[in-house]
């Protein structure tokens, strides 16, 4: 199919063989993508379903509306659900980081508040980040956009994940087997995954303790330390090549 523009929408506006476009929608469709009545583009709604679409007029008070032309099925989500876990990084760095494990395929971003943290994010900022991660997704012609949860405290969050998960907590400057080694071998269905990264302070030998006792295990992305901000893409990184090779998937460009 040729590149379509794609925008995301609720579930809810999908009505039959209609989308019920918001005002901001429509203004993105016409003003911004320069689509006109006839145009075609995709409708996601960032839980795994996505649609062709074209603009129609209508004499109701809505001139313009969407209309569905066909379900679409595609294939550009991993097939392991993974959660990164990340202590937040100073300044903006944060925002890079959600655009990119999103082109990467991370499933669900957990920012925690750890002992070295310096960044205490407003309400603003979440709002944001899930801003970025759609437009990501979009971007990266994605089915799902990654959920992003609360700020929580480490500690907070570990108590409260109870999901079996294989949990991995990137340390450096200590001996611990590889990310890559410990993902091997493929299960046939494999367990959603969960890598943890520090922030530039790293984490505490505390910190570190308590993930363990919750289930991760410590591991190394190699022999060089990274950036809190390269860390995640580097982890993301291994997880997608790992498990999309071997996979039939043809990407079609
Ligand atoms: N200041 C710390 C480094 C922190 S890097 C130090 O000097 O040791 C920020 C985070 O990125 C770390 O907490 C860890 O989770 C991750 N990280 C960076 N490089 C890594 C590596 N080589 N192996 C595993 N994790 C790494």
């Amino acid at each position: 199919m040729p590149q379509l523009q794609r925008i995301v929408v609720a579930p809810q506006q999908i009505q039959g063989q209609q989308i019920r476009l918001n005002p901001e929608q429509i203004h993105y469709l016409l003003r911004v993508l320069r689509l006109k009545v006839g145009d075609r583009f995709v409708a996601m709604d960032g839980q795994g379903h996505s649609w062709l679409a074209t603009l129609i007029e209508t004499a109701a008070s809505t001139p313009i509306r969407a209309e569905v032309l066909d379900s679409l099925v595609s294939h550009t989500e991993l097939p392991v659900m993974t959660t990164l876990v990340m202590a937040l990084p100073r300044g903006t760095g944060f925002d890079e980081v959600v655009r990119q494990v999103t082109e990467l395929g991370v499933s669900t971003i957990a920012p925690v508040i750890s002992d070295r943290t310096l960044l205490h994010p407003g309400p603003q900022k979440l709002e944001r980040w899930r801003r970025i991660a759609q437009e990501a997704a979009e971007q990266s012609e994605r089915q799902i956009v990654p959920t992003i949860l609360e700020p929580t405290p480490l500690v907070k969050y570990l108590k409260a994940s109870h999901t079996p998960a294989l949990k991995y907590i990137c340390i450096t400057r200590q001996s611990a087997p590889h990310l890559l080694t410990c993902l091997h071998p493929l299960p046939r269905s494999p367990h959603p995954i969960q890598i943890a990264i520090g922030p530039e302070g790293g984490w505490t030998a505390g910190e570190i303790e308590q993930a363990i006792a919750a289930g991760y295990q410590p591991v190394s992305l190699g022999s060089r330390i990274l950036r809190a901000v390269t860390a995640p893409i580097v982890a993301l990184s291994l997880v997608a090549a790992l498990y999309e090779t071997g996979n039939d998937r043809v990407v079609e460009n």
